[in-house]
């Protein structure tokens, strides 16, 4: 008897005279998949629970930022402490904000100064501002396949050609604007290459997901940081890493210490919210002395630097500097991507998995994933298939082909086990 949704779909129904999609994020609709979205009751650990009563193991996470699960005790103590001895906002200094910032710059050493925003969309806004103001350039260059929030400059994809020229792929951001966004393809160099000498003077800034989230997950080749990092040098481009999905996530010290590269700038959110809204940019001194007050650069947020989102930041970073975290997540990321691999191959399913520590996708291609193009030979039709056959078995990834699912430090190895023996039987619907 497959699964029924009624409570969920009345839900439905109602939101969608309410908001846009009935959702306030577009992929939480489900479209990708060709159905309506269960309704979240509640979280505990690695599981979640819809309004209709069904449990799930959960691979979403909030999209990232429970790497502790769901409801972590030590979270939630520490949020019922600030909001009883504290309150919920004051829009004033607080000492927690020095802490927060602290622990970020410790754990990312390119991070000299940082600002606490509200959402990664307003850390990659912020950034680019600062390095337009900096370089006194216009130009920006980004990834096909990436994703930085989405303000205007961002929303741009790539045509059929190596790269394309700003062309806007979201109705409402200005052909000016869009100009200004150059797209090279992840993972190529020469792509790069070829823009910086058209317009390398020209150029304020590439900004890359240095591990990719958003196009599914796709690892970024060896070298491909390291010439990212040499061109915009030769060319006096500023170089930033949106780390909002894998900081604190691939490493404590985010992709670029795994990666051995750093960048000039840095955005954060995500993890370090642990679940509240948060965003964050840093980078070198000289560069972020330029934002308001200390420079010119105007920024400003009422609710930025929230006692209560930052203290959710600061005690889920807390617990990840316990030793033996990410070599948890490692394991229980391998074990999970050695299942999927083996049941997928016993079916005779051709699959493609890529994954980087607690972050992965199974691709439903036979080319390997190395940027947007690759990404987008999957067949989406054998998503979806896999997507709700898992969903019915008590699995919860993301609705979509293109975005990473998160393991987190709740799921248990009998978690893994069981997903991997649900995927046996998603890979044989797919067939
Ligand atoms: N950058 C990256 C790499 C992201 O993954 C996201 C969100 N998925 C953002 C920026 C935007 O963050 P937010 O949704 O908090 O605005």
């Amino acid at each position: 008897m497959p699964k029924q949704w009624p409570r969920s779909a009345q839900a439905y129904t109602e939101a969608v005279q309410l908001m846009p999609g009935g959702v306030n994020s577009p992929v939480r609709a489900f479209r990708a998949v060709g159905m309506t979205p269960p309704f979240i009751a509640r979280g505990d650990g690695s599981r979640i629970y819809d309004i209709d009563g069904y449990e799930y193991i959960d691979y979403v996470g909030s999209w990232g930022p429970l790497i502790l699960g769901h409801r972590h005790p030590e979270v939630v103590a520490a949020l019922e402490k600030t909001l009883k001895e504290m309150g919920t906002s004051f829009g004033a200094p607080t000492e927690l904000e020095n802490e927060l910032a602290k622990m970020i710059t410790q754990a990312v050493p390119s991070i000299e100064m940082v600002r606490l925003v509200n959402s990664g969309t307003e850390a990659t806004m912020s950034a680019i501002r600062v390095a337009r103001a900096f370089t006194g350039r216009e130009k920006i260059v980004k990834f096909a396949g990436c994703y930085h929030g989405h303000a205007d400059y961002f929303l741009i994809q790539a045509g059929s050609g190596a790269l394309t020229f700003g062309v806007p792929t979201s109705p409402g951001v200005p052909a000016g604007t869009a100009s200004n966004s150059l797209v090279a393809r992840y993972n190529d160099l020469e792509s790069v290459e070829k823009i910086f000498q058209q317009v390398g003077e020209e150029i304020a800034a590439v900004i890359v997901e240095p591990v990719a989230g958003n196009m599914g997950c796709v690892p970024p080749r060896p070298g491909f940081l390291e010439g990212l990092r040499e061109i915009t040098r030769k060319y006096g481009a500023l170089l930033i890493f949106d780390e909002v999905m894998t900081g604190f996530r691939v490493a404590y010290g985010g992709a670029q210490e795994v990666y051995r590269v750093q960048p000039d700038l840095t955005c954060l959110g995500k993890i370090i919210g642990g679940g509240l809204p948060v965003g964050a940019y840093g980078g070198r001194r000289d560069i972020m002395e330029q934002v308001a007050p200390s420079g010119p650069v105007y920024q400003a947020g009422t609710l930025s630097g929230n006692p209560l989102a930052v203290t959710a930041g600061l005690i889920t970073l807390k617990i990840l500097q316990h030793p033996g975290v990410y070599e948890a997540l490692e394991e229980k990321g391998a074990l999970l991507e050695k299942g999927l691999r083996e049941k997928a191959y016993d079916v005779g399913l051709k699959v493609s998995i890529n994954r980087v520590g607690s972050m992965f996708t199974v691709f439903f291609t036979s080319c390997e994933v190395v940027d947007y193009e690759t990404a987008l030979t999957s067949d989406v039709d054998r998503f979806a298939r896999y997507f709700r056959s898992m969903l019915e078995q008590g699995i919860y990834l993301p609705p979509s082909q293109f975005e990473a699912a998160f393991i987190s430090l709740a799921h248990t190895t009998q978690d893994v086990e069981k997903t991997i023996a649900a995927a046996a039987l998603a890979f044989k619907a797919v067939l």
